[in-house]
């Protein structure tokens, strides 16, 4: 039987024979870190927690399930599981990264991977072509589309055929959409990357992370990375997170909902110069995104006409939390210039568009007339 994406966030496909645990509908923590072994050579199929654990297990499959991927790996963050990736390359190769993407990943490439000897090479993926930076030593294209926080489309499926061509690796980071709106395998990728601390938690309350790979080749050396460095999701996250999944589709649809009113809404502000979302129209990557994606999520970054209201929106929202993260429950407002993207160097910021009146939102759930009456009030008070 095939399910639909919905049904798949709360049910595995395969599970006749998994399912027998006392008849459980919620999936068992197994706090244990270690596993009897029924005699010499014998194994339950489980030995240890930091090669595999039946709840972490679990939500590997539930997430490979959604992406499409032949395995995916838990890890403790989504930084663990970016800095997991980094370790398939060597001395010497070189690795083309989009010039817009999360400032945890860019202070690992430049600062980890330059160290370890591989050539990072910053591209503006949605706007250049590709081609013209591969060398001999590239090996990997990584990515995120829509990108964090100027909102730039990458079209997945062109840039595969590129990677295809030349034998490199796509990765992509799918942290943004979630794999209810997009799933970059099925557009060429060869692997995906998630912060499950976003939208697949979805709380605002677990940190988390997934590589999901969509070769068995690819999976193995993943596994062994794993194994072999450690930082993987604990039983208890990954119960949280096979909880958080189960409304992964509900959570989506509704913050998107939200996000194009609030778009919407702060465009009609005089005091806002500048909206972008990729589910407005005029959005440059607007096409791209319904070829390739289901939904526009519910991400938004917007420009107001001064720093001081910045400073007076920062200050003032009562609903709405001042604070670091997204993809949660709860709407985040984002200062990146300070908060994300403050390890970006600045000529790279300033190339991209992140001065400081830019603001992002990480729409949640809450009723939309309480959102905008929040942002109302903050961009009023004097
Ligand atoms: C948050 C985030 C990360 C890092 O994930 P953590 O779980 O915070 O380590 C990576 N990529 C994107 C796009 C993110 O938003």
């Amino acid at each position: 039987m095939s399910y639909d994406i919905e049904t798949r966030c709360l049910h595995l496909e395969d599970c006749q024979g998994s399912c027998d645990r006392s008849g459980a509908v919620s999936f068992p923590i197994y706090q244990t870190a270690t596993f009897a072994h029924p005699g010499l050579g014998q194994s339950t199929g489980y030995d240890y927690s930091r090669l595999q654990n039946p709840t972490r297990e679990q939500v590997e499959k539930v997430v490979a399930g959604l992406e499409g991927g032949v395995d995916a790996v838990a890890f403790s963050s989504g930084m663990a599981a970016i800095a997991a990736v980094a370790e398939l390359f060597r001395p010497g190769d070189q690795v083309l990264v989009d010039e817009d993407l999360y400032g945890g990943s860019v202070r690992l490439f430049l600062n980890i991977s330059k160290k370890n000897g591989i050539e990072i090479t910053d591209v503006d993926l949605s706007r250049e072509n590709v081609e013209e930076y591969i060398t001999e030593r590239t090996k990997a294209i990584f990515l995120e589309t829509p990108t964090n926080p100027m909102m730039n489309v990458v079209d997945i499926a062109k840039l595969s055929e590129a990677a295809k061509k030349h034998g490199l690796l796509l990765i992509v980071d799918n942290t943004f959409l979630s794999p209810y709106f997009q799933n970059p395998l099925k557009l060429g990728a060869d692997i995906v990357v998630h912060s499950g601390t976003k939208y697949l938690g979805g709380h605002n309350d677990t940190l988390a992370g997934f590589v999901v790979s969509g070769t068995k080749e690819i999976a193995e050396r993943v596994r062994f990375l794993i194994k072999t460095t450690g930082a993987m999701l604990a039983p208890f996250d990954s119960w949280l997170i096979l909880r958080g999944i189960k409304t992964l589709a509900l959570r989506m649809e509704k913050a998107q909902e939200n996000a194009l009113r609030l778009a919407h809404w702060l465009k009609s502000r005089t005091e806002v110069t500048r909206v972008i979302y990729p589910g407005l129209i005029e959005h440059p990557g607007y096409e791209i995104m319904k070829k390739q994606a289901s939904g526009f999520g519910a991400m938004l970054t917007f420009e107001v006409n001064t720093k001081e209201q910045v400073e007076k929106i920062l200050g003032n929202v009562k609903l709405i939390a001042f604070a670091e993260s997204l993809g949660g429950v709860e709407t985040l407002i984002t200062y990146p210039i300070t908060q994300t993207h403050a390890d970006v160097p600045a000529e790279l910021r300033e190339k991209n568009g992140i001065n400081d009146r830019v603001l992002r939102l990480s729409v949640g759930i809450e009723n939309i007339e309480d959102l905008t009456r929040d942002l109302e009030q903050a961009f009023g008070v004097l």
